[in-house]
């Protein structure tokens, strides 16, 4: 019988990378909910609105229609963003759009409809303790600031984007802060989900620990 799985952690943890292979190998559909965010942030730049107004973001969000592929793209509307919503400026203000509770509670609810029937792996921040709290697997990954600044940087070279070791450095801290200290849902481990501190673990053992847990249950 399928499942529902919730991981949720601060930013570059390994959550997307973990949550795709494992979508792969259990044959479940990932949602990507930070994508949601950073799409908003995306299309809120791109029309010029303030990035600090709730209402007009909630505006906005009506009639934004984000949607993503079978082969993992993200779309708003006609437009591929699955690259442009990956840059750092676009990173923080994801972080400042979401901290709204109006913006929060669109999303939410679009998230709790996708995964109404089972089978999903969603991934964001508050996925096991607001989304689906319910969940029957939850994971909480963690990982040094070092370590995620450091798999940043290599992912941003691969992919030929400008990338500054510092820069992202800073920006992953001011993240964690922002995610953890907002006042809606801010991020937060469930108290029944499993820790995972993947600083010093391959993805591939992330993966083999996971799945040994899950042959447990
Ligand atoms: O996971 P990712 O780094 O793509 O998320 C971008 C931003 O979106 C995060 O820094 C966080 O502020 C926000 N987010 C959130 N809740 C989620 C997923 C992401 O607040 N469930």
């Amino acid at each position: 019988m399928k499942i529902n799985i919730a991981i949720d952690g601060p930013s570059a943890a390994g959550k997307s990378t973990i949550a795709d292979i494992l979508a792969r190998k259990l044959r479940y559909a990932h949602l990507d909910t930070g994508a949601m965010y950073r799409c908003v942030a995306y299309a809120a730049i791109q029309q010029h609105i303030d990035l600090a107004d709730e209402d007009a973001l909630t505006k906005m969000l009506e009639h934004l229609d984000i949607h993503f592929n079978d082969a993992g793209e993200v779309w708003i509307g006609s437009e591929n963003v699955s690259q442009s919503i990956r840059t750092n400026e676009i990173s923080m203000a994801a972080s400042k759009v979401s901290a709204h509770p109006q913006v929060r509670k669109s999303l939410v609810a679009k998230q709790q409809k996708i995964a109404e029937n089972k089978g999903y792996i969603l991934d964001g921040r508050d996925i096991g303790t607001v989304v689906l709290p319910d969940a029957e697997l939850k994971i909480y990954m963690v990982a040094s600031v070092e370590a995620r600044a450091k798999r940043r940087y290599k992912e941003y070279v691969e992919k030929g984007m400008d990338a500054d070791y510092e820069t992202i450095y800073r920006d992953i801290e001011q993240r964690d802060y922002q995610d953890s200290h907002r006042k809606a849902s801010p991020l937060k481990k469930a108290a029944d989900a499993m820790e995972i501190d993947t600083s010093d673990m391959t993805i591939a053992e992330v993966i083999a620990y996971i799945m040994e847990r899950m042959d447990k249950q």
